[in-house]
């Protein structure tokens, strides 16, 4: 009997299987290097729908799992397999052509396997503008975004990827391949299906292609970095900056002292834009419009000046250009990265209502410092969103790994804090195989019994990317 492999072989052809343990390697290993390597039957690259469709209906006549694999840049454990070897992984990055770019829809049409900053390329030339924006841009591809339903940077402004996308064309499970691939605006006649695969991590199927929005290409940008009072005071200062510009705040970031420090210490050629003074709290404000008249920076500087007088604001600097601007923005986006010279981090990726992140900083730090006296809580992200990338460095001199051992405990104590707010315990990076067991005690016994009853209507073999998610 012809195995599975061949048979799939025979649809993508030799230069469409790796099956060479060591040029398998990349795809085997998560981002952050968190989960053992993991092992496969073949990496599977296929380079249409077809080939997907045909691949997939292989699989679940024989029961092959799948896990799908865009950009692997993931930071749950959900995009490579588990180490027994009997899965195989499912490429999307040979399928990477833009199909359309529809300039009067507002619209762009991709394969799955188009890297992010190349969908935003493909706007900007276009005069458009797709405001997904995050770290791993240059690599993640745009069904991974959406599979995750990616977050950013321009979330406060945009949405999510969820908010993203117009239309879908999924391969389902048993293979065959829905064109939900919808350019409409309005379209009201039942179910909205392409919600059930956005966020779904590989689970219900697989993402081949995407209509994403688009929107006006921004001519005036304008970035400051502020020193604020306190958490409270920043959230005030956003409140009066989207008021003053007709909702122009296109992102709203957080950066502590802790995490500023980090990255002066640790990131080369990076300087602090107000070196005067030392102060606990900043954010990093970020206005856009589609008119370069000069209102977007009398606007910003009127904010800026009524939030110093109210005492919101201790301090400020408005890039003079774009080069400043990235400057700062470099700051921001560091912190990760300028963290792990200073040993041994616990991280969280949670989300509370906008208004309680003062509530929810307080009270976490205070349960923190209590369980590990010399914790240093290097908390920093989306302010603007409610969702802070709340990490914890271990004390200085501590041991690192029998500091690590502890993520469990600490995990805990920083969930309660955030679900006693009604706030998440994954705001933008998901579950995984990192928070899977977490899913049942966050979510309620309805809706987790909803969402087993869709995988099981449209996945009943658990062929695709089994062991993440639920
Ligand atoms: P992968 O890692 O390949 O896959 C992610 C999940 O989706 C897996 O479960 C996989 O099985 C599934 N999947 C992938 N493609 C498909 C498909 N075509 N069909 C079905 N399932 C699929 N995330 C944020 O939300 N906000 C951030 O600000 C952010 N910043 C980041 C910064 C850095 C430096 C890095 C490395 C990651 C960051 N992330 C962030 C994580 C984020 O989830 C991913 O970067 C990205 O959205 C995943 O895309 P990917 O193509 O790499 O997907
Ligand atoms: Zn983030």
């Amino acid at each position: 009997m012809t195995s599975a492999l061949d048979r799939i072989k025979a649809v993508v052809g030799e230069r469409g299987v790796i099956a060479d343990p060591g040029e398998m390697t990349p795809y085997m290993l998560d981002e952050r290097r968190e989960w053992p390597a993991g092992k496969a039957l073949a990496v599977v690259r296929p380079g249409s729908v077809e080939e997907v469709s045909q691949v997939v209906a292989i699989c679940n006549e024989t029961r092959t799992a799948i896990v799908p694999q865009g950009g692997n840049t993931g930071l749950v454990g959900g995009s490579t397999p588990h180490t027994k070897g009997d899965e195989i992984v499912l490429s999307l990055k040979r399928m990477n052509r833009v199909r359309d770019l529809d300039p009067l829809n507002y619209t762009i049409t991709c394969d799955a396997g188009v890297i992010l900053a190349d969908v935003q390329k493909a706007a900007a030339e276009a005069d458009r503008l797709f405001p997904l924006s995050l770290g791993g841009e240059g690599t993640a591809v745009i069904g991974g975004n959406v599979s995750t339903n990616a977050g950013g940077t321009g979330v406060l402004r945009y949405g999510n990827a969820r908010e993203l996308v117009l239309g879908i064309e999924v391969v389902l499970p048993d293979g065959r391949i829905w064109d939900g691939l919808s350019r409409l605006r309005k379209d009201n006649t039942g179910y909205d299906l392409k919600h059930l695969f956005i966020g779904a991590e590989g689970t219900l199927g697989i993402v081949t292609g995407v209509v994403l929005k688009l929107f006006p290409k921004p001519r005036d940008i304008q970035t400051a970095f502020l020193a604020v009072r306190d958490p409270s005071a920043a959230l005030e200062l956003l409140a009066l900056a989207r008021a003053a510009t007709d909702d122009r705040v296109t992102a709203f970031e957080w950066i502590p002292r802790l995490g500023l420090d980090y990255v002066l210490k640790n990131i080369p050629d990076t300087r602090h834009p107000l070196p005067d003074n030392p102060y606990d709290h900043y954010v990093l404000i970020e206005l856009t419009s589609a008119h370069d008249d000069g209102v977007l920076r009398e606007r910003l500087e009127a904010v800026l000046a009524e939030g110093m007088e109210k005492g919101l604001v201790l301090d400020g600097a408005i890039a003079a250009s774009r080069a400043q601007g990235r400057a700062f923005w470099k700051l921001r986006e560091t912190i990760p990265e300028a963290q792990k010279p200073e040993g041994s981090s616990i991280r969280h990726d949670v989300s509370v209502p906008v208004s309680k992140v003062p509530e929810f900083l307080n009270k976490a730090d205070a349960v923190v410092k209590k369980a590990v006296p010399g914790i240093r809580v290097c908390s920093f992200g989306h302010l603007g969103d409610g969702n802070v990338h709340y990490n914890l460095t271990q004390p200085i001199g501590a041991d690192s790994a029998a500091y690590a051992a502890r993520h469990e405990e600490i995990n805990h104590l920083v969930y309660e804090v955030a679900l006693a707010l009604r706030g998440s315990i994954s705001a933008e990076h998901g579950i995984g195989r990192q928070k899977r067991e977490l899913l049942p005690e966050v979510k309620s016994p309805v809706a987790l019994a909803m969402m087993r009853q869709i995988k099981k209507t449209l996945d009943p073999n658990n062929i695709m990317n089994p062991g993440k998610l639920l």
